[in-house]
């Protein structure tokens, strides 16, 4: 409902006044003053302000005209209906210069009047609401101003947040901003101590006095370890509180808000008033948090920078100290990082070379092309480089996920010296052993000849016999070895491997059938061409088949496939005997290496199979095995063929089991 409007009458005769008051404004509910003269009638409208004068032109020591006038001159602009006599609507005139909203002229009707006032209070009603609704938008303005300054300091803070990783810096912008947002006196950021859990400590503070800002605060008996018991935030705005919950010094009004991070609350931001009485309001805890989620932000990062650099000030120590010279470039072949090692191998100048071109560091060719070839995720890369001051490494390169490429290097001049020297020794031995087994087998074989030797003397010189065909076996193998690893030109002939295969299973035929073993094959009908050592090959197969059948029990299986595939043979020997252990399987094609299955019960040396891996490897091939303990085993050896016929297509087989067709 409107409040109840006044209005001031200003006539000097009672008849107008009273039936103004009686008919007209009493009966609309105005409340109404009255002045009996010109003078009274201005002081009234001085003192009261009403919503509308009625002033009669003709009164006692002022006219109405003259009311208006001083009123006017005094900057009172309040609505008026000016009452004149028949013939002055000259005054009329004058009078709506001064403001005056309407005239009657008397005699006047109830409804002219009526319609005059309405006229008039209509206006000043419009008035009032415009000037009401102005007064609220430039209320509203001025708040949202406010909120754009509190937002632009949110926004400040927050990007110094993301910008900064001092967190001293950052902690006390926090604290300030939340004082500038709520317009309170002094703030402060607690945080849990690490060491004592159930204590709070100001890591930041303003406005503090120096007794409050080395304050420590038990959880459990304080507003703030309450705020980090339920991770909500208090808001408190009067002193009665004061008395209940103990804040640690006496405020007037504080808000508390949780610092949090991964759900759990590590601080307490809050502002407080200690002098004045205002009260903070929910606008304030809101930003509070705001602030207070920033905080978290950047105690989280500033431990995440922390815990990094630990980590890699550890992890270039250990770099910088280890023997092993380590380069890591990113995928734009730009240094990321060369350890001491490194540098001296590859004689870098001792300055900060992060971000220069590999290309215009490493000198060497062979080991900027190691570097820098292609490789893969599952694909590790490893070779021999011979460096400076006459140094051999092994080099391993890899992929590292997101940052490039690692080259690690391994001195291996020791080990490469102390091969070149068993080599050596083991061919001069084997040579020298040769000539004085020659003359034993030649004294043993003249045994005979010089008179009949009975039946144990027989027996015995055929065992020496056997002895010395082994160990001429083992010297031709050791030598042969050392051939093939001091690089001695291959032979090379065409070489047909189908017949090769055939050539050899016949030479085993006889072995084969004492043992009564069953042998299924699939040779490829047709030739397969190989460029290769006819004489290497032979041994390479003779060695992987008589393994077959040397490891496989009496009526047990062997097999043989020999098929092409992409343009490379593929040849597989397998057997059902005694198998390979998962863990033997990565030495089987060390010299001298053999599996404990074996040791009782099977002769050998552990040569045969670092024989073939040579002779495949000299060949461009590849070999691997698949084996299971009990059950049996398949080699199998890819080998690229010389022309490419394009038929007879298989693939490997990845397990150990038989083919069907027989020989
Ligand atoms: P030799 O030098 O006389 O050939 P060897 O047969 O023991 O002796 P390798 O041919 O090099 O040596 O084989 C190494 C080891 O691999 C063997 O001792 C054996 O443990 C295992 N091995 C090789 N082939 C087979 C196979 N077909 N079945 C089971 N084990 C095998
Ligand atoms: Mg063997």
């Amino acid at each position: 409902m409107r409040q109840q409007e006044t209005i001031l009458i200003a006539d000097d005769s009672k008849g107008i006044r009273d039936f103004l008051i009686e008919y007209i404004l009493k009966p609309k509910g105005f409340q109404v003053i009255v002045a009996t003269n010109g003078r009274d009638g201005l002081n009234l409208a001085r003192k009261h302000h009403p919503q509308l004068m009625i002033v009669d032109n003709q009164m006692p020591y002022m006219t109405g005209l003259e009311l208006l006038q001083t009123l006017h001159q005094e900057g009172l602009r309040i609505p008026a209906i000016l009452m004149t006599a028949h013939g002055s609507e000259q005054i009329a005139i004058d009078a709506f210069r001064l403001g005056i909203r309407d005239y009657v002229i008397k005699p006047f009707l109830v409804e002219e009047m009526n319609a005059a006032i309405d006229r008039a209070l209509r206006e000043t009603r419009l008035e009032k609401e415009r000037s009401q609704l102005i007064q609220e938008l430039t209320n509203s303005n001025n708040e949202l101003k406010q909120r754009l300054q509190e937002l632009n300091t949110v926004y400040a803070t927050g990007k110094s947040v993301t910008t900064s990783l001092d967190l001293e810096e950052v902690l006390r912008r926090v604290v300030e901003a939340a004082i500038y947002v709520s317009g309170a006196e002094e703030g402060s950021l607690m945080l849990l101590d690490k060491e004592k859990e159930n204590e709070l400590y100001v890591r930041a503070s303003k406005n503090l006095d120096s007794a409050s800002s080395s304050m420590r605060l038990r959880i459990k008996d304080s507003l703030a370890g309450q705020v980090i018991n339920t991770r909500q935030p208090i808001v408190i705005d009067n002193n009665i509180i004061e008395q209940k919950i103990t804040t640690a010094y006496l405020v007037k009004s504080v808000v508390y808000v949780p610092i949090i991070t991964q759900d759990k609350a590590i601080g307490v931001l809050s502002v407080a008033n200690r002098r004045r009485e205002q009260p903070f309001n929910n606008r304030d805890t809101r930003v509070l948090s705001t602030l207070a989620d920033y905080a978290a932000i950047a105690i989280n990062n500033a431990e995440i920078f922390t815990n990094s650099e630990q980590e890699r000030g550890k992890l270039s120590t250990i770099l910088g100290q280890t023997n092993n010279p380590v380069i890591v470039i990113d995928d734009r072949e730009l240094l990321i990082l060369a350890n001491m090692a490194a540098q001296s191998v590859f004689n870098l100048p001792q300055t900060n070379l992060t971000g220069t071109s590999i290309r215009t560091l490493i000198q060497n060719p062979d080991a900027l092309n190691f570097m820098l070839q292609p490789v893969t995720p599952d694909l590790e890369r490893t070779t021999e480089l011979s460096l400076a001051d006459n140094l051999v490494f092994q080099a391993n390169l890899s992929l590292i996920e997101n940052v490039g490429r690692s080259i690690v290097l391994h001195n291996i001049t020791q080990l490469k010296e102390l091969d070149k020297l068993k080599s050596e020794f083991v061919a001069i031995v084997s040579h020298d052993l040769r000539s004085p087994l020659t003359a034993i087998l030649g004294y043993v074989e003249l045994l005979e000849r010089v008179g009949p030797l009975n039946e144990d003397q027989t027996e015995f010189v055929n065992r020496v016999k056997q002895s010395v065909d082994n160990i001429t076996n083992l010297i031709s193998d050791l030598l042969d070895i050392g051939r093939l690893e001091a690089g001695i030109a291959l032979d090379i002939e065409e070489c047909d491997l189908p017949n090769l295969l055939n050539t050899i299973l016949d030479e085993f035929a006889a072995r084969i059938e004492a043992k009564q073993l069953q042998l299924k094959q699939i040779v490829s009908p047709k030739r397969l061409l190989i460029s290769g050592d006819h004489k290497r090959l032979h041994q390479a197969f003779t060695n992987l088949i008589s393994n077959a059948v040397k490891y496989t029990p009496e009526k047990g299986a062997i097999g043989l496939q020999v098929t092409e595939m992409n343009g490379q043979a593929i040849v597989e020997i397998a057997d059902t005997g005694v198998g390979i252990a998962s863990e033997d399987i990565p030495h089987i094609f060390d010299k001298f290496y053999r599996a404990k299955n074996v040791l009782s019960g099977f002769e050998g040396t552990g040569l045969g199979l670092s024989i073939v891996k040579s002779v495949i490897e000299r060949h461009n091939g590849r070999i691997w095995v698949n084996s299971q303990m009990g059950k049996g085993t398949v080699f199998s050896i890819i080998l690229p063929l010389l022309i490419n016929t394009g038929e007879n297509k298989s693939t490997p087989t990845k397990n150990t089991k038989m083919w069907t067709k027989k020989r």
